[in-house]
């Protein structure tokens, strides 16, 4: 299908609200029945029907069917939150007794709900070097239902060779996950590369403004019909039909702000990848990255993201170089018009344990801004360390 058509057409029921350009934000709780046969009707097919809005709700649904047109998938079903989507996938391929292998440096709360939080309920889990498939189907198990997947994953941007691990879960009769946020679905298509359900954190790139939250789960409409019945319906962690507005909104430039978002990264990682100051960048799609190839092979673009490990161990000279950084903002997310960096030295305190990544590893998002107007910041902030 065509990604304009997606965008701004597909779903879209204009001569039901008087040709609005905008879709209507049916900000109800509630939907009536008119006949008890009808309300049975609703009951028995609620998936189906609007009936209530922790169920369905008409703005919600129109975000679904343009997010799951854009990962080719069947159907989709969209959450309060990235995690809260990352949460139900994973909750409705486990129980008690189950196993999960997932990939090294995942997305943090990602880790928690595997490492702290399904243990309590008898999921164990283990995680593998996932640059190569062979550690996935070494950690496999008899007890094991599912293979999770990020790529790139969020601080390293290391890649999973998707086809090669769908293999083997097909082989051993696991289903899969990949957290493809990184990426959005412009630039990686899973579920064409044999993934079973794709998650996203729509709060970042499908809303593109740092104005909103949101998640959800593309997927088979078998598969996504038994996570209504079952984590979605149970747990309510629904967007609410504003935020599926926002989302929708941002949906709009999503491809004229990720070539904008691309082509700025690579101009920003080619000027710091010849920096003296700088050991490394992180970024699958430079030519020196050990899974280049990989990259080109199952990825069509670049994303805003990368990560570089400044040329010094110093605690104070890693500080004194974001602090200096002024048209990059220190914070959480990406995926907005603003460029930011997260430096891992911000998780580091004296009287805890050491971070699993290098002290000296920033993390950088590239934003909307003119690419120049950014290398002229890096460029004072490097000459101070
Ligand atoms: C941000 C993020 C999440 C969580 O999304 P929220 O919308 O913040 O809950 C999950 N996965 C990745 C890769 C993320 O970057």
């Amino acid at each position: 299908m065509d990604i304009s058509y997606i965008i701004n057409e597909l779903g879209e029921e204009r001569e039901a609200y008087f040709q609005a350009v905008a879709p209507p934000i049916y900000q109800t709780s509630n939907f009536a029945s008119a006949t008890v046969a009808e309300m049975r009707h609703k009951l028995l097919h609620e998936e189906d029907e609007y009936m209530y809005t922790r169920g369905n709700n008409p703005t919600v649904t129109l975000l679904e069917k343009k997010l799951a047109a854009l990962e080719g998938a069947e159907h989709a079903i969209a959450f309060g939150s990235g995690i809260a989507a990352v949460a139900a996938a994973i909750l409705s391929q486990v129980k008690a007794g189950d196993h999960v292998v997932y990939t090294q440096h995942p997305y943090s709360w990602t880790k928690s709900l595997l490492r702290k939080f399904l243990p309590r309920f008898g999921v164990e889990a283990t995680m593998v070097d996932g640059t190569d498939p062979e550690n996935y189907r070494r950690a496999i198990r008899p007890n094991t239902t599912l293979l999770y997947l990020e790529s790139p994953t969020s601080f390293t941007f290391d890649l999973q060779d998707i086809p090669a691990v769908t293999a083997i879960a097909r082989a051993h009769g696991c289903a899969t996950i990949i957290d493809n946020s990184c990426a959005s679905p412009l630039h990686q298509r899973p579920l064409q590369l044999g993934v079973d359900l794709v998650v996203h954190s729509c709060t970042k790139y499908i809303g593109g403004h740092s104005d909103v939250m949101g998640g959800v789960i593309c997927g088979s409409r078998e598969a996504i019909n038994k996570i209504f019945k079952s984590e979605y319906m149970t747990l309510g962690a629904i967007l609410g039909p504003h935020d599926a507005w926002l989302l929708l909104r941002g949906l709009r430039t999503l491809p004229v702000r990720m070539e904008r978002v691309a082509a700025s990264t690579r101009q920003v990682v080619d000027y710091l990848a010849q920096h003296p100051k700088v050991e490394r960048v992180l970024f699958p799609f430079l030519p020196s990255h050990p899974q280049y190839a990989l990259a080109q092979k199952q990825m069509r673009s670049n994303s805003g993201q990368f990560s570089i490990l400044l040329k010094t161990k110093e605690l104070e000279q890693v500080e004194l170089f974001c602090n200096s950084l002024h048209r990059f903002l220190m914070a959480a997310s990406w995926g907005g018009h603003e460029s930011l960096i997260f430096p891992v030295a911000a998780s580091y305190a004296t009287d805890q344990p050491a971070p699993i990544l290098p002290l000296n590893l920033v993390r950088f998002y590239v934003g909307l801004e003119d690419p120049d107007y950014l290398i002229q910041d890096l460029e004072q902030a490097l000459d101070k360390v």
